[in-house]
């Protein structure tokens, strides 16, 4: 056998299909954890778990260590959950594949306009916004002020503004709504995205949203907050969420009839591990 053919043998791959139960520890119920062990009661427990199984498993008093399935879920790759919602993962090992789908940023999300039913990664939602919508989409960076006009008070389908961050394409929506408490409006800012919850890889973000007044000597308003990650189940622009800006009529007074009112958004990453960790 020549190099070359040496070669091309050794990084082809088989793709087994296995019941995914298989591979799931009996004390943690989770993904097995190499090095993996059977007890005498042939149940399969992670490394980590043995103490675990040995309070509710009489055969827990010995243990062998179990060499196929430690390479099994040491070395198999699958193919990304999300792979039809556009991720293209296909190295994801078996023991990381929870870890990666905690903070893969495809992990479908829903359109949050009225009546419609599109549900799919954020990235794919922004070419969605724009299609289906006619949302108007600005692409941002971290740290670095942009302005835009105010979005149209009032339902969802009237308007939200969509923000993308250049350095990892997290989606934001701002929208804006009738202040319960008198003539105000009150603007958010929310990150579209299933699994935004603190996690290694997943990166957070806080938002600066402030407006100037026409007239001199007017304070602006202005409010800094952490940003929440929503999938935008059941999520409208009434809703109540975290944080808001309120912008009082007498800020505008003295704006004059077409200009527009204008929004300026600041977006920070303030955590989350570095963006080469986020697939
Ligand atoms: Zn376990
Ligand atoms: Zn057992
Ligand atoms: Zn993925
Ligand atoms: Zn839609």
């Amino acid at each position: 056998m020549d190099a070359a053919e040496k070669t091309s043998v050794d990084e082809s791959q088989i793709s087994p299909m296995f019941d995914v139960s298989r591979f799931h520890c009996r004390a943690c119920l989770g993904a097995l954890k190499p090095p993996t062990f059977t007890c005498e009661g042939g149940h399969l427990v992670c490394g980590t778990c043995l103490d675990d199984h040995a309070q509710v498993c009489t055969g827990a008093d010995v243990y062998i260590a179990c060499s196929d399935e430690h390479f099994i879920v040491r070395d198999a790759n699958l193919p990304c959950f999300f792979s039809e919602f556009g991720c293209n993962s296909r190295s994801v090992t078996y023991k990381a594949a929870a870890d990666h789908e905690r903070a893969c940023q495809w992990a479908p999300c829903y359109c949050p306009a009225l009546g419609c039913e599109a549900f799919t990664s954020p990235a794919r939602l922004v070419d969605h916004f724009r299609a289906a919508h006619a949302w108007p989409v600005t692409e941002v960076s971290h740290g670095k002020p942009s302005q835009l006009a105010m979005p149209p008070v009032g339902p969802l389908r009237d308007g939200v503004h969509v923000l993308v961050t250049k350095e990892e394409q997290s989606v934001f929506l701002v929208s804006a709504s009738a202040s319960p408490f008198g003539a105000a409006t009150e603007v958010s800012l929310v990150c579209v995205r299933a699994n935004g919850d603190p996690a290694p890889g997943v990166p957070q973000f806080k938002c600066r949203l402030w407006v100037e007044s026409p007239r001199a000597g007017v304070d602006p308003a202005s409010v800094t907050f952490p940003v929440e990650s929503k999938d935008m189940s059941g999520w409208s622009v009434a809703a109540k969420h975290g944080s808001f800006l309120t912008v009082t009529p007498d800020l505008l007074r003295g704006a004059s009839g077409d200009t527009p009112v204008l929004i300026n958004v600041r977006i920070d990453r303030i955590g989350g591990g570095s963006s080469c960790c986020f697939y």
